[in-house]
């Protein structure tokens, strides 16, 4: 049966009536609970995989993606009619960019990410690269892999140790931090030198460390629901250059007390798997992590480190089972690129995914393709989903996330309220 908008805004205005206590109403997001195992499986074939088959490290190698990736750097930005999007995304990336040593599209060039031992490039070299890229080195080297330890080493408890490290997140611009014990299983096998496009192993495998502190960085909304856009973009670029500054200045915080640490971004291993790990939110079909506070509209960063810390749990919020039912990035993906099935699988539709984790696929490959038709990036999928919204601008906002958590069999109705409430429309954002 067809459900008129009238009557379904009635029917979701009595259910919200119903549901309105100030248990509902007054949490600020998700309430979640802790579990003791993530909620996703992997199977006998899951391992170790090399960062060459990654998506973006495709345009670096694959004919197929190193034609687009030119075209990327011979681009125009002051294309009439979209001049003020494209300078306002590449204005965002700016940070990211020169700070992370990435080039001007979000790939490590040469990337300090990569590197465990002396820097391969001298500051001379360095500069000069910069110079000819016409870029400008804000930091020497802010993701710096081979900086001084304080000879000192600040002593607590684990727990008060934590407190202090997620709290110095906090501060430096993550609005949530977590931490996991590091799973070596998700590192890349090896790495790809970006400059001679080769995969080489490690110089020191990265799975020596203990834990991985994650951080979660917001993206801003405005700019996001501008689907499909330049706009879209600098929403995304500005939270890769706050990635940069909270988890560059969180290893010197953690370097400073006396223990070593190494920022990464995605380059070392997936940071999603760890963020889950580390109760920061769940896997969504979307392939991205749905966190209780901002839902998918986040980005994420990582600190490796020695220092003793005390592992976080992994959350249950009820993602998953809502995912069933919701399907709604699948559903609205411009290129079918998320799995529509209803039940997770461990499924592969080329080198990109990872075999052995049982969830619902994302076609990298294909979201790429229609990346390339777009020009820019999507970010479709991270701006309807029903968990990304603003707090405090409606009641629905702001129940939402908590009736979903407390009263699933209201899933389907908040879901198709959702719809009749226009959430997922584009919405063209002006400066
Ligand atoms: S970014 Fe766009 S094309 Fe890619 S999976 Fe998401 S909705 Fe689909
Ligand atoms: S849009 Fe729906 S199905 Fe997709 S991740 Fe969000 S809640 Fe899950």
């Amino acid at each position: 049966m067809k459900t008129s908008r009238r009557n379904f805004l009635k029917t979701a205005l009595a259910a919200g009536a119903a549901l309105s206590v100030p248990a509902i109403l007054a949490p600020e997001e998700v309430q979640a609970k802790t579990v003791d195992k993530p909620i996703y499986e992997l199977t006998k074939d899951f391992g170790r995989y090399p960062q060459k088959n990654h998506m973006y490290t495709r345009m670096f190698w694959d004919k197929e993606y190193v034609a687009y990736r030119a075209t990327l750097k011979q681009r125009d930005v002051s294309v009439k009619d979209e001049h003020d999007s494209m300078a306002l995304a590449v204005a965002a990336w700016w940070d990211h960019n020169n700070a992370a040593d990435w080039n001007c599209y979000g790939i490590p060039a040469q990337s300090p990410f990569m590197r465990w031992d002396d820097p391969v490039i001298t500051m001379d070299e360095k500069y000069a690269e910069a110079y000819n890229k016409h870029t400008t080195i804000i930091t020497e080297n802010a993701m710096i892999w081979d900086d001084t330890i304080a000879p000192n080493a600040f002593q607590a408890e684990p727990e008060v140790f934590s407190r202090k490290v997620k709290n110095a997140g906090l501060f430096l611009g993550a609005f949530d931090v977590g931490i996991a014990k590091l799973d070596p299983r998700w590192m890349y096998s090896d790495y790809f030198d970006f400059k001679e496009k080769v995969s080489k192993p490690w110089p020191k495998d990265p799975a020596q460390f203990k834990y991985i502190v994650v951080t979660a960085i917001e993206m801003k909304n405005d700019p996001i629901r501008d689907l499909q856009s330049y706009n879209a973009s600098a929403s995304v670029g500005l939270g890769y250059s706050n990635m940069v500054e909270v988890a560059s200045a969180l290893a010197k915080f953690i370097r400073c007390l006396g223990y070593p640490a190494i920022p990464i971004g995605n380059d070392t291993l997936p940071t999603v798997p760890a963020a889950i790990e580390a109760g920061l939110g769940e896997l969504g079909r979307n392939g991205i992590i749905i966190t209780p506070k901002f839902g998918p509209r986040v980005r994420l960063a990582a600190v490796l480190t020695d220092a003793p810390l005390m592992p976080d749990k992994p959350i249950d919020m009820g993602v998953k089972a809502f995912c069933k039912i919701c399907k709604k990035c699948a559903d609205k993906c411009p290129n079918g690129c998320i799995d529509t099935a209803t039940e997770p699988s461990d499924k592969v539709y080329n080198i990109s995914n990872r075999p052995g984790v049982v969830r619902w696929p994302v076609d990298g490959q294909k979201c790429f393709d229609f990346w390339r038709m777009n020009r820019t990036s999507c970010s479709q999928c991270i701006a309807i989903c029903p968990y990304n919204k603003v707090k405090g601008t409606a009641w629905f906002h702001d129940i939402t996330p908590t009736v979903l958590e407390k009263f699933p069999i209201v899933d389907k109705t908040i879901f198709e309220l959702d719809k009749v409430l226009g959430y997922g429309l584009k919405v063209p954002f002006e400066l």
